[in-house]
């Protein structure tokens, strides 16, 4: 099966994701929905779900070079694909079964999107800031507040929302919000600088009501943490497949580029250069496969709920978007220097993936804040520990 996904993966890139690279790199009106059905015709859509749930199954592992591969082809369409990762995982170990059967697997079968709620404009890599609120009334949560950039949030069937209790501030909620349930208001698309492939919207929430039930359990935040551990890996995996295609189009670009009697090939400073470039990818793309796999080892377990909810945060899933997003872009940053000229120009798409790869060191957490959550967490001695 994981064959079967990966080499899907790459033709898709090849043949529906490489032609449209300019494309890819505009603001586009409108989501493209027939690639997004073409994917899931070919079975590929939400590659994690296993076979029961309509899925082909494949584990957090096996998904980085599937990513990589999407990626490869272009980044905006391979983070679009895989944020309903995170929304399904988070429903299937902190939702009840009923959640699961109403919200996942009408997804799963109609090869749909869901999103996730959490950053605000004052509380982006501080989550614990959030001041959107959920008040129970009845036997209803009622929803208000605005939340600044949700991916997907507009086609998804359904939004995961972290909310501020509004009777006890200290505790925090996620909730499952339908997108058609009144009161869920597009505000806008974001105008990003890369990635511009995917969509990102400004989403705000006003007296939102849902049923109980649709609360997931469990501290909102250490959900949150929970779900988003995933993510931080599979965004370090659409590195991968950036800087790949970088090294590429650095050697198809030295193929050609006389030097002297030879081409740049032949050079040796190109030589140490690409070298580089290939440990790096080759160590990015190890780094991701071993936070997947722990993280694959805690989903195995039966309390895999209860054991992410303690940890919360995984370091190696931080570590790993942070080392892939710095390492990336020094790759991007390498490779704009050997075209000379070119690489300042829009001839190439080099100044497409160096904006697209530049993402990683932003979402999820800018760097300042996880190397501080790293060092308040892991580098101080226990006892002092936040
Ligand atoms: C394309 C895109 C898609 C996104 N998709 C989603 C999504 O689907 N769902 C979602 O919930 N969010 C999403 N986000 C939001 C994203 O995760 C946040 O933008 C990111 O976490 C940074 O938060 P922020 O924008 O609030 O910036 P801040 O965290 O406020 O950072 C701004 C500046 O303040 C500094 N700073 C902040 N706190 C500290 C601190 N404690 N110590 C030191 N420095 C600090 C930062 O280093 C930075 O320099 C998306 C963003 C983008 C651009």
């Amino acid at each position: 099966m994981t064959h079967r996904v990966l080499t899907g993966a790459r033709k898709f890139a090849e043949h529906e994701l490489l032609p449209r690279t300019d494309e890819f790199d505009t603001l586009a009106d409108e989501p493209p929905f027939a690639l997004y059905r073409r994917f899931h015709q070919a079975g590929l859509a939400h590659w994690w779900l296993p076979e029961h749930h309509g899925g082909p199954g494949l584990g957090l592992e096996q998904s980085v070079d599937v990513v990589s591969e999407l990626a490869y082809g272009d980044a905006g369409t391979a983070f679009t694909l895989l944020v309903p990762y995170t929304g399904s995982l988070m429903v299937q170990l902190f939702g009840t079964d009923e959640l699961h059967r109403r919200y996942v697997l009408p997804m799963a079968a109609s090869g749909g999107f869901c999103a996730l709620a959490g950053s605000e404009h004052e509380a982006g890599s501080e989550l614990g800031r959030t001041a959107t609120t959920a008040a129970l009334d009845g036997d209803h949560i009622v929803l208000n507040g605005v939340k600044a950039f949700s991916t997907c949030a507009d086609f998804a069937d359904y939004l995961l929302v972290l909310a501020r209790d509004a009777t006890e501030p200290g505790v925090f909620h996620t909730v499952l919000l339908p997108r058609r349930t009144p009161g869920v208001r597009i505000v806008k698309r974001w105008p990003v600088i890369g990635l511009r492939s995917s969509w990102t919207y400004e989403v705000a929430l006003t007296e939102c009501r849902v049923p109980a039930d649709h609360l997931l359990r469990g501290n909102g935040l250490r959900i949150l943490e929970s779900g988003i551990n995933a993510l931080r890996i599979l965004i370090g995996a659409t590195t991968v497949g950036v800087a790949r295609r970088i090294r590429d189009l650095c050697m198809d670009y030295a193929a050609d580029k006389r030097l002297g009697d030879g081409t740049l090939l032949d050079n040796a400073v190109f030589a140490a250069r690409l070298g580089q470039m290939e440990i790096q990818i080759d160590v990015m793309r190890n780094q991701c496969l071993s936070a997947a796999r722990t993280l694959d080892t805690v989903l195995a377990r039966p309390d895999a709920a209860a054991e992410l909810l303690r940890q919360g945060t995984l370091r190696s899933a931080v570590a790993t978007k942070m080392f892939c997003g710095q390492t990336g872009w020094d790759i991007a940053s390498t490779a704009s220097e050997m075209f000379g000229g070119l690489g300042y120009t829009e001839e190439l798409p080099l100044g497409k993936l160096m904006r697209d790869i530049r993402y990683a060191s932003i979402l999820d957490g800018g760097d300042d804040v996880l190397r501080q959550l790293v060092y308040n967490r892991y580098v101080l001695p226990a006892f002092r520990r936040i």
